[in-house]
């Protein structure tokens, strides 16, 4: 339920403008309502997106570390000392 900012009365959510004075409802929120919605939802899933990716670089990053150790290792004992 809204109501007009300028005459107080009440109107359902689908009027955009007040049948008694021609004032502009906030009515035409239902548009700018969802697209605040989607962009909280984007943010949401962007957020979540990056710590996926980012945990998944840190886990490339250990097993490259862990390759390269290995490696190492490895080298060092073929290198017949
Ligand atoms: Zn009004």
């Amino acid at each position: 339920m809204l109501q007009c900012p300028k005459c107080k009365k009440g109107y359902d959510e689908n009027y955009a403008f007040c049948e008694e004075c021609g004032v502009r409802l906030i009515s035409t929120g239902p548009h700018i309502t969802m697209q605040q919605r989607n962009l909280v939802f984007d943010r949401i899933e962007r957020s979540v997106f990056f710590r996926i990716t980012r945990s998944y670089t840190w886990g490339i990053l250990v097993f490259a570390i862990l390759g390269f150790v290995a490696a190492l290792f490895f080298f060092y004992l073929t290198s017949g000392l």
